[in-house]
């Protein structure tokens, strides 16, 4: 078998690297053991919007944001609540605010959506036209519309790399296929460091601990209610299909944990997840809880190191991995820089 481009993995990442390989004439290969429900991707809160408290991911959230919704809206996968992003009011803003937002005091907030409570010292910015993303509905619409598109999807767990003379010579699988390419992209998540090995290269990764719970607060409560990403509380909420419920995840920073999803979330991280979210959305302290996710992202264990790697050598090979918990916004951004395209962030080039 063989092919111009083969993907290691079909989370997120992978599947709009696939799309932006055949979008420029590549045949494309996709390698996964899994179904697209099974990755991290599957999991994750699919919290999109523009606005980020700057640097590259907000860079990458701006450039891929509308690929994304638009690729989300074809598929009835993304819900338009408005993202609002809470800080300090003491804490700078972003000098390149690249999205049309609007800043909102306590007050303004409270009139606005009377189920939040948000303390003096606090302001929200506010950007209309993010929401958040159904993220196994888009995962499964994408796959299926890209093998319509061509791409072969391989059912089948990757386990080592070919290098030919310093290039990239494709991938061998666990079933024993030989898969030729002169190109190769891993994105594969935490299977990304060893797979990376097997050609020499150094992508080292850390799994980080990350859920969320979902809770009953009743359709009078929810209704109205944008994402919210608390950067005081460290908490970020949305709303479910669902109109009952609310969806609340915490960051944790707790490393090294199993690469596993469970679909369960212990009474200790719900404690902590209500206790958190106390001040802000006072009725969810005893809203009853109705399930949850007990996940894992990938982090650079040195924020300094790049989350993508075009190697010098094996020439051909792109590694990327390691978007510590935002590789789902960037995801169409962070394609194309995968084929070593540069990404223009409204009319810049970055
Ligand atoms: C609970 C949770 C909430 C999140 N919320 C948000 C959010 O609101 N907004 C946001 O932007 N980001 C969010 N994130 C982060 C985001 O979801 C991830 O960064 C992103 O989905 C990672 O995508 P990926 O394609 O790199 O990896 P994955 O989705 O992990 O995909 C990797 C794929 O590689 C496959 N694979 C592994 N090993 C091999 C192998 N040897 N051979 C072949 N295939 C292999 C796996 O089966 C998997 O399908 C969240 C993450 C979690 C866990």
């Amino acid at each position: 078998m063989n092919a111009d481009t083969v993907i290691v993995g079909g989370g997120i990442v992978g599947l709009c690297t696939a799309a932006a390989a055949v979008h420029r004439g590549d045949t494309v290969v996709v390698v996964d053991p899994g179904s697209a429900a099974t990755a991290v991707s599957a999991a994750s809160g699919g919290l999109i919007r523009r606005f980020d408290l700057g640097g590259r991911l907000g860079d990458l959230a701006t450039a891929g944001f509308d690929r994304l919704r638009e690729s989300a809206q074809t598929c009835a996968a993304f819900h338009r609540t408005g993202a609002l992003t809470l800080q300090y009011s003491s804490q700078a803003l972003p000098t390149h605010i690249r999205a049309r937002t609007m800043l909102y005091a306590a007050r303004a907030m409270r009139q606005r959506w009377p189920q939040i409570t948000v303390p003096p010292n606090v302001i929200g910015v506010f950007e209309d036209g993010a929401g958040w993303v159904d993220a196994p509905v888009l995962l499964a619409t994408a796959r299926t519309e890209l093998a319509d598109r061509g791409v072969e999807f391989v059912t089948d767990r990757v386990d080592r790399l070919v290098v030919d003379q310093r290039r990239i010579g494709g991938v061998v699988t666990g079933g024993g296929r030989s898969i030729t390419a002169s190109r190769v992209v891993v994105a594969a998540g935490s299977s990304t460091t060893g797979l990376a090995a097997t050609a020499g290269v150094d992508h080292p990764l850390r799994t980080r601990r990350i859920g969320y719970c979902y809770l009953r607060l009743g359709s009078d409560r929810t209704a109205g209610l944008p994402t919210i990403v608390d950067r005081v509380s460290g908490t970020w909420v949305r709303p479910c299909r669902d109109p009952e419920l609310v969806l609340i995840g915490r960051r944790q920073e707790i490393f090294g944990v199993p690469a596993e999803i469970r679909h369960e979330i212990s009474d200790a991280d719900v404690h902590e997840i209500r206790t958190a979210i106390a001040q802000l959305l006072p009725e969810a302290a005893d809203a009853p809880l109705v399930g949850g996710i007990t996940a894992y992202d990938v982090a650079r264990p040195d924020p300094a190191d790049p989350p993508l790697r075009h190697c010098v050598e094996p020439r051909g090979l792109t590694v990327v991995a390691g978007w510590n918990g935002a590789g789902f916004k960037a995801a169409p951004a962070i394609a194309e820089l995968a084929l070593g395209d540069r990404v223009s962030v409204e009319g810049e080039e970055s």
